[in-house]
């Protein structure tokens, strides 16, 4: 047993099973024990890698798209924002590929929203002496000027609550205890007000994943951006609408039970795009499409292309890999989806 598996036994012992939501929200930043609060996880020697780890090219493309809804926007002075930097390597990316920009660099206030002690030291380290300001949430962002957003990996690692369908009502996945160890189980179904509308889609013993978190993190990003100007891209793993059963543990590049070793395993769940848009209003939406064709719009294969003129051998070979990787269907490409939020005409890349 983990530490934080005897904290979270001794707490169900004394009042009762808690939520999914209440299980990942301790387990992935519990101060002392928590997964991102002890640990930078990412890349071959942590538990699992991210695409701006994976190739430089995708923090830079972003990073551009973002910068011409900036000049269509008349370039003015904005907060540039990235909720869950990790390491803080999209960032720097954004920075190093938008300093041809003129006045983009001048007019940048850069914030990083970021929970994690630990990971915001690792973030400073990676962007050297630029000025940065933190933030513990999305709602301490400025809320008096436009607001440009980039958020990648994030929404997965919110907590989720987790409802199977029993005729009309829900039974939501709790964790509790059997024999003094953690064992996931059901409460007993009740009718829900917030899943009336997926009584329509989905069957008897149907699994729905919620992100109550999430939906208030894009109703603030939505409000700032209605109001202020400014643009979001959100890139994640998931699809339009949450079914099945999608919450999951990785440990060392493997799937792992999630309950094995609560603080020392990544938790995540797929991502309700449906949701998102949803809770985007009073700003736009645009139509959501997979990482691999918005890559490929932003003109991912000229700059993976020129990239390779400077390389040879096993140093090309891995910069090939790693553009597919983004790209490919069977690989990154068509799971991961990205979606934008914005106020007149969308981003670079994406549809209305
Ligand atoms: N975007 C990065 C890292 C993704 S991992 C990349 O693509 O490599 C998730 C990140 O979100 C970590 O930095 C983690 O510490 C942070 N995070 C998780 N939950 C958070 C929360 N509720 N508030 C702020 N940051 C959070």
């Amino acid at each position: 047993m983990t530490p934080l598996a005897d904290l979270l036994a001794a707490r169900i012992a004394a009042s009762g099973p808690i939520t999914l939501a209440d299980y990942m929200a301790d387990c992935l930043l519990h101060p002392q024990h928590g997964y991102y609060a002890t640990r930078d996880p990412f890349g071959a020697a942590g538990d699992f890698t991210t695409a701006p780890e994976i190739s430089q090219i995708f923090g830079e493309l972003l990073g551009l798209s973002l910068a011409q809804a900036w000049l269509d926007q008349g370039a003015p002075a904005f907060t540039l924002a990235e909720l869950g930097p990790g390491r803080g390597t999209l960032i720097a990316d954004v920075l190093r590929a938008t300093r041809g920009i003129p006045g983009f660099h001048a007019a940048a206030r850069v914030h990083l929203v970021e929970a994690s002690a630990t990971l915001r030291a690792v973030q400073r380290r990676t962007l050297g002496d630029h000025a940065v300001t933190w933030a513990d949430s999305v709602q301490d962002l400025p809320d008096h000027t436009p607001l440009f957003l980039l958020a990648n990996e994030f929404f997965d690692a919110l907590p989720i609550r987790q409802f199977t369908r029993v005729g009309q009502g829900w039974a939501e996945t709790v964790v509790g205890l059997r024999d003094g160890r953690l064992r996931l189980g059901r409460s007993a179904p009740a009718t829900l007000a917030t899943l009336a509308h997926r009584l329509a889609d989905t069957r008897d013993g149907d699994v729905v994943e919620t992100c109550p978190a999430a939906a208030a993190i894009i109703a603030a990003i939505g409000t700032r951006i209605a109001q202020n100007g400014g643009a979001a891209i959100i890139v994640d793993y998931g699809d339009w609408q949450s079914l099945g059963d999608t919450f999951q543990a990785l440990q060392d590049h493997r799937f792992a039970d999630p309950l094995a070793a609560p603080g020392e395993a990544d938790l995540t769940a797929h991502v309700d795009f449906a949701a998102l848009a949803a809770a985007a209003a009073p700003a736009r939406v645009s139509r959501m499409m997979t990482q691999g064709a918005l890559l490929d719009r932003l003109g991912i294969n000229a700059r993976s292309a020129r990239l390779a003129q400077s390389l040879t051998g096993a140093r090309l070979a891995a910069h090939q890999q790693a553009t597919r990787r983004l790209t490919d269907p069977a690989e990154m490409g068509s799971l991961f989806k990205a979606l934008a939020l914005y106020c007149d005409i969308p981003p670079a890349g994406f549809d209305p």
